[in-house]
């Protein structure tokens, strides 16, 4: 019973280092990046060449409710759109250990549940045949 409870402690301890852990990454932005290129139309640029794909434009894109999203970055942007990127693909690793250790959580919870309910009925003299 001791242990369940030590167990439990234990557990929400993990999760709360988890959370801890997300809530540090507040510069981040769930997005992806992504490259295009892309003509810019002037005849005499070298783009206008048939071989060529263009010029290198970067992209942001997300999905919200209505649908997904791309917008140009801003090149002198760049380095700061990757970081907060880079900072979501840390939040969500993060994220999915917590589901991980909260499953985990639920579980002993059952077990400190099922013992607890074993112990007093069998206290309380209801505890009959297995
Ligand atoms: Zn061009």
């Amino acid at each position: 019973m001791k242990a369940i409870v030590s167990d439990i402690k234990l557990q929400l301890c993990r999760l709360c280092t988890i959370v801890e852990n997300m809530l540090a990454l507040s510069g981040m932005m769930r997005a992806s990046f992504g490259t295009t290129y892309r003509r810019c139309g002037k005849p005499t640029c070298w783009c206008a060449g048939h071989n060529e794909k263009g010029h290198p434009c970067t992209k942001l894109m997300w999905t919200d409710e209505s649908g997904p999203k791309t917008r140009a970055v801003r090149n002198e942007d760049t380095h700061t759109v990757l970081k907060a990127i880079e900072q979501y693909r840390e939040y969500k690793k993060l994220r999915r250990a917590f589901r991980t250790e909260a499953k985990q959580l639920d579980k002993l919870l059952n077990l400190f549940e099922c013992h607890t309910t074993r112990v007093n009925r069998s206290k309380m003299g209801y505890a009959g045949p297995e």
